[in-house]
């Protein structure tokens, strides 16, 4: 059945801080494909996943929406590799609106390659198919590994080119956030010293994403620390599956703890916290390793942006947000320790003494082999279950590997709850681009296959073996383009 969904767009944002919102139209497009739809999401949301393949398709790319609606461009600063700009926002997406999901919860629906925008500067405010469905792919795999994240509803393919290195086919990613609210949004309303605009923009991130902020005696210092432990325990989640983000500018990072901004992101294959893929980023400022201290210093960045709204006297705001950002680290290790220990499949309450050591040996060999991070902590489980095998077999210092293997099994680590928390399947950098070239070239049946793996990261199944092993040695060394 396709029907047209009695649609309502709310304009929540665009009414609420109308200084942060340029009224703004979707560019046509000549021929819309549909490319991937994620019909659960689409179910989630009250739409027909039969009337978005259809009549519906204009509400993907904005250029068809329901009465009523006003998509907008949104405003926002960023710091950009350490340099601040005063003036980014959205150059090439628009927000459609908000929808409530079936949960109730406000989602935003955001579009991705719409065209123009007054913030676009000199870029055409269009996207490749490839890029766009990278976003789709690797966010999908970080929802699936219950890591918050934006949502991909669609890629559509625009049929109009778009001039890169070569000329590529164009498209459009439809986005689901709970909010595109970003640490740059407040940068950007700071810097209009208008203190009703920043006043008005942490109550609407209250209302939409800490509420409890609302009852503490201090609301916006409460909102700010709600912001640093949702970010600590967000980048430790990226940590423990070995997710680099690759661009963590201060637009990149948001408000509401999802991971947004799929660009240069990549899984992490050999174990190294040195390991870059951007090509951008030459100094290795957005590493592996580098982004718990990014993320404190991009909170710092927020916490300059709201100091107006800690203390009427500068002084004494200064001396609340460095005591609150000072909880960054211990929320951070507290989180990654924690998710190290399951990872190991080491009860809570397993010798707290030995725990830390025991994961900081480990770390140790890892690095020096250069171990395969996702295989690595899957095989592990067969060998809690007594087949150390599979992962011995990664190390070239066997004495080193036996003796940890032997501390560890002394504490008793639980296979199935490590199966629960190791994927066998992530977006392995060599599938993504074999998927996204095919695609590129028409061939979405890789695509389609490797949807199907990360969907399901922690359920082994047959047929997708080539999805659980790491490149091979001829894919060579990987760079990621934005
Ligand atoms: P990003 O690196 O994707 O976070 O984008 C940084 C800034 O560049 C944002 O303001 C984007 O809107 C803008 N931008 C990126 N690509 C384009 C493009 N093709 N056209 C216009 N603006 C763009
Ligand atoms: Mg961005
Ligand atoms: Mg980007």
């Amino acid at each position: 059945m396709t029907s047209a969904p009695t649609l309502v767009l709310d304009g929540r944002f665009a009414r609420e801080l109308p200084e942060l919102a340029l009224p703004w139209q979707a560019a046509e497009t000549p021929e819309p494909r549909v490319l991937a739809l994620n019909e659960p999401l689409a179910s989630e949301l009250g739409l027909d996943p039969g009337w978005l393949r259809g009549d519906g398709v204009g509400l993907l790319t904005g250029t068809r929406l329901p009465e009523g609606a006003t998509p907008v461009a949104q405003a926002y600063a960023g710091h950009q590799f350490g340099g601040y700009s005063p003036r980014l926002g959205d150059g090439r997406a628009l927000l459609l609106g908000e929808l409530v999901d079936d949960s109730g919860q406000l989602r935003d629906l955001h579009l991705k390659g719409s065209g123009r925008t007054p913030f676009s500067r000199g870029g055409d405010g269009l996207a490749a198919v490839g890029p766009m469905l990278r976003e789709y792919v690797v966010s999908e795999a970080m929802h699936a590994l219950g890591i918050p994240t934006t949502r991909s509803l669609a890629v559509v393919a625009t049929g109009r080119p778009v001039q890169r290195e070569t000329v590529l086919p164009g498209a459009v990613l439809a986005r689901v956030a709970s909010s595109h609210l970003r640490v740059g949004t407040f940068q950007y309303a700071r810097a209009t010293d208008d203190l009703d605009l920043l006043r008005r923009l942490a109550d609407h991130a209250i209302a939409r994403h800490h509420p409890a902020a609302a009852e503490a005696e201090h609301p916006h210092l409460a909102l700010f620390e709600s912001v640093v432990a949702a970010q600590a325990a967000l980048v430790a989640r990226w940590m423990l599956v070995g997710f680099v983000h690759g661009v963590m500018n201060t637009d990149n990072m948001t408000i509401s703890g999802e991971t947004i901004d799929y660009g240069p992101c990549a899984f992490m294959d050999a174990f190294d916290p040195a390991t870059v893929y951007s090509s951008i980023d030459t100094g290795g400022r957005y590493a592996f390793g580098n982004q718990p201290v990014v993320a404190e210093w991009n909170l710092a960045r927020l916490a300059e942006a709201i100091l107006p709204l800690l203390a009427d006297d500068q002084d004494a705001a200064v001396a609340v947000a460095v005591e609150s950002l000072g909880a960054f680290r211990d929320l951070y290790s507290s989180a990654w320790s924690a998710g190290m220990r399951t990872k190991l499949g080491l009860a809570d309450d397993v010798d707290r003494a030995e725990a830390p050591s025991l994961v900081g040996d480990l770390v140790g060999l890892l690095q020096a082999d250069h171990v395969d991070h996702t295989s690595f902590f899957r095989a592990l489980g067969a060998a809690a279950r007594g087949d150390a095998e599979p992962a011995r077999g990664m190390f070239l210092d066997l004495a080193g590997f036996d003796a940890w293997t032997a501390r560890w099994l002394a504490l008793s680590p639980d296979a199935d709850a490590m199966d629960r928390t190791n994927p066998v399947y992530v977006p392995r950098n060599h599938l993504v681009e074999e998927a996204l070239d095919a695609a590129t070239d028409g061939d979405l049946a890789p695509l389609t296959r490797l949807l199907e793996a990360v969907s399901a990261p922690y359920d082994e199944r047959p047929g997708l073996e080539r999805h659980a092993e790491p490149a091979p040695d001829s894919f060579g060394a990987y760079t990621t383009f934005c």
